[in-house]
C-alpha cells in the first residue's frame, strides 16, 4: 500500500491544480491519497472526482496553520467533513488574515527597491491563499535571489526582514475544528520545528490532552534519525503514525507524490479504520 496524506495543490502554495496532482498521484501508483492544502478545502472536490475515476482512495485532508506557546505548528486534519460550518468559519477567518499579513509582505518587499510586488504575487497565487512561497517566487524572478531556499534564507524565514508572522489558529482551537468535524488530527512534519526532545514531549503530550490521533512519522527529506525519534513520540504518546510527502512542486527531485517509503511495522497507520 502506498500512501500519501500530506501534498499541496495550486488552492494554496503547490503548483499543479488538484487534478494534475491526483494525476501524478496515479503515475506514482499511490493507493491512498489525501490533499493538504493551506487553511483551506477548496480544492478536496476536484480532487476526490478525479481520485473517484482513476480508482484512489482519497480523504478529505487540510494543513491548518496553528500557534502553540508561540510556535507555529501544522496540524493535518484528515478524514472530516469539509462542509462543517464551524470549521469554514474558521477558515474564512485564517484566509482573510493571510491576505492582511500579505499586504504588509508586499510593503516589505517593497523597501527593497521593488514596485507592484502585491499585484504580482496576487497573480502568481491566483488571486488567493497568498503564501510565503508566492513571495519567494516573486523574489527570484525579480533576481534578488537564485533558489527557493535562499529566499527564504534572506527575507521569508521566521524573523527575517521580510517576514510578518500570520495570525495563526490555537492549536486547541484547530485539533477542536477538526474533531469536532469528525477527522483525525495529526503533527505535521514533527522533525521541522527544530525543538528541543523536551518541547517535543510536550507538545505530543498537550496535543495528546487535545484529542490529537497521529503524528507524521515519514515526511519529505526525513532523515532514519528523525524516523527513529518520531517512532519513539508515535509508542510513547500512543499515536497512530501518518506518512506524507509535503509535496508542492515537480520540480523539486527530493520530495515527490508517494516517496516509496514505509511505516515502521511495529505502528498503526492512522488510516487503519478509515478503509
Ligand atoms: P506561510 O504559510 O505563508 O507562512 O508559508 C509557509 C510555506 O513556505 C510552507 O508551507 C512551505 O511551503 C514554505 N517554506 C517555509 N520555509 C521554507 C524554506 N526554508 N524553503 C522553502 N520553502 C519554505
Ligand atoms: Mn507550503
Ligand atoms: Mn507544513
Ligand atoms: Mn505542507
Amino acid at each position: 500500500m502506498i500512501a500519501d496524506l500530506h501534498c499541496h495543490s495550486n488552492i494554496s502554495d503547490g503548483i499543479l491544480s488538484p487534478t494534475e496532482l491526483v494525476q501524478v498521484a496515479k503515475k506514482n501508483s499511490i493507493d491512498l491519497l489525501s490533499l493538504t492544502d493551506h487553511d483551506s478545502v477548496d480544492g478536496l472536490k476536484e480532487a476526490k472526482k478525479i481520485a473517484d475515476k482513476l480508482n484512489i482512495q482519497f480523504l478529505t485532508g487540510i494543513e491548518i496553520s496553528t500557534i502553540w506557546q508561540k510556535k507555529p505548528i501544522h496540524i493535518v486534519g484528515l478524514n472530516f467533513n469539509p462542509d462543517d460550518r464551524i470549521m469554514q468559519e474558521g477558515l474564512k477567518k485564517l484566509i482573510n488574515s493571510r491576505q492582511n499579513r500579505a499586504i504588509k509582505i508586499a510593503k516589505k518587499i517593497e523597501n527593497l527597491g521593488l514596485s507592484g510586488v502585491l499585484e504580482r504575487v496576487s497573480i502568481l497565487a491566483g488571486n488567493k491563499n497568498i503564501s510565503r512561497t508566492h513571495f519567494a517566487t516573486y523574489l527570484i524572478e525579480q533576481k534578488k535571489c537564485n533558489t527557493m531556499q535562499e529566499a527564504f534564507d534572506k527575507y521569508l524565514a521566521d524573523n527575517k526582514r521580510c517576514c510578518v508572522p500570520l495570525l495563526s489558529v490555537d492549536l486547541s482551537d484547530a485539533v477542536g475544528w477538526i474533531k469536532n468535524a469528525g477527522g483525525v488530527a495529526v503533527v505535521a512534519h514533527p522533525m521541522r520545528y527544530k525543538m528541543t526532545m523536551s518541547w517535543l514531549n510536550h507538545l505530543c503530550q498537550d496535543f495528546k490532552n487535545l484529542g490529537g490521533d497521529g503524528i507524521e512519522v515519514i515526511s519529505g527529506r526525513t532523515n532514519e534519525q528523525d524516523i527513529k525519534t518520531a517512532t519513539n513520540l508515535c509508542v510513547d504518546y500512543d499515536f497512530k503514525a501518518s506518512i506524507g510527502s509535503d509535496f508542492h512542486n515537480p520540480k523539486n527531485k527530493f520530495v515527490y507524490l508517494g516517496m516509496n517509503k514505509k511505516l515502521p511495522k511495529k505502528l498503526t497507520p492512522i488510516w487503519q479504520d478509515m478503509l
